[in-house]
């Protein structure tokens, strides 16, 4: 690791300056860590936000506000989260481990950075980690790559679980400004497909700092979280779903789905929740919504298994939350 230079943010003004010059801002640190240690990120000087009393969770306008330094443990054992948005819950649960939940938190969770093998080894290229360079997933080990909206710069994945589930319940994203101006970006927003540029992962300007994540008002219906891996525990997902549906005399009265696994951000197509709402369940459907959502998948070698995988387990999930036959 490269030496740094620790400090403290006084307020969050303040660690938006030292932001806005180049530091890189630290509250759990359970992914800065790892890439500091590994030598993939080397920042002068990195600022500790710990005390910047973000943690907190408090009823806003009908939903909730969950401040950025709350920590995922605080946040799915909190009795509102539970009762009200089980899949966000559900998502954060099945993130990393205890340990890794007791320090993580809202903020640092959105940010944090893809898995891809490469991003991690400095031996080789990576448009990520050093843009014009190659990505050496292309033609490499890409089990956990992306099928939707990847480019030719770059295949990687967004690897969390918990944004999966706020893009499904359409939560915001609050940040701070240099100048403390606060604003919101809809989490289905906020994180970036690669495009040209796959070094930026997010929309954050330099000088941002998220402060909140903000909730709507409860969504109600059926809520689930299906993740696939490799194993039980411990893994990043190949598939993921989160799944909020309303039902009315039998019929699908509203749906929002969202998708981890697939791509360089939380997938959410909003055709696939046009297409369920106000249809009867039934295979059929299910199948058609299928179509929809993978019509531009494209698997590169060997991750071409998650298409027919991800047709299995919407249609799984769909057929379990709305009560028919599973
Ligand atoms: Fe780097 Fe992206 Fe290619 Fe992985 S997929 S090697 S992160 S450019």
């Amino acid at each position: 690791m490269k030496a740094f230079t620790y400090t403290r943010a006084q307020a969050v003004t303040h660690a938006a300056e030292l932001k806005r010059d180049g530091a890189r801002l630290i509250a759990g640190g359970t992914n800065l860590l790892d890439l500091m240690k590994l030598e993939v990120e080397t920042p002068e000087t990195i600022v500790d936000i710990n005390r910047l009393g973000l943690n907190t969770i408090e009823a806003n306008e009908g939903g909730l506000r969950i401040g950025a330094l709350v920590t995922n443990s605080a946040c799915a054992a909190d009795r509102r989260i539970a009762n009200d948005y089980p899949v966000l819950a559900r998502a954060i649960l099945a993130g990393a481990t205890f340990q890794l939940r007791n320090k993580a938190t809202t903020g640092g969770n959105l940010c944090q950075r893809t898995r891809c093998f490469y991003f991690y080894n400095r031996d080789q290229p990576c448009n990520k980690r050093q843009p014009g360079s190659g990505c050496s997933a292309l033609g490499g080990f890409n089990r956990l790559h992306a099928i939707l909206g990847a480019s030719e710069k770059c295949i990687a994945t967004y690897p969390g679980d918990m944004a999966v589930a706020l893009s499904a319940l359409d939560a915001g994203v609050e940040v701070s400004g240099p100048d403390g101006a606060l604003r919101t970006i809809a989490v289905r927003d906020f994180h970036r497909l690669p495009g040209d540029r796959p070094q930026e992962d997010t929309v954050l300007a330099a000088g941002d700092v998220i402060t909140a994540v903000l909730l709507p008002r409860p969504l109600g219906g059926t809520q689930i979280y299906r993740k696939v891996r490799d194993r039980s525990s411990y893994a990043f997902a190949l598939v993921s779903i989160a799944c909020v549906i309303a039902m009315d005399n039998g019929r699908i009265a509203n749906a929002s789905l969202a998708f981890g696994g697939l791509a360089h951000k939380p997938w959410h197509d909003p055709r696939v929740n046009d297409l369920l709402r106000g249809q009867e369940p039934g295979d059929s459907l299910f199948d058609q919504v299928a179509d929809t959502l993978l019509a531009d998948a494209q698997g590169c070698g060997r991750n071409d298994f998650k298409v027919p995988m991800t047709r299995r387990v919407l249609k799984s999930v769909l057929r379990q939350a709305t009560g028919d036959a599973a």
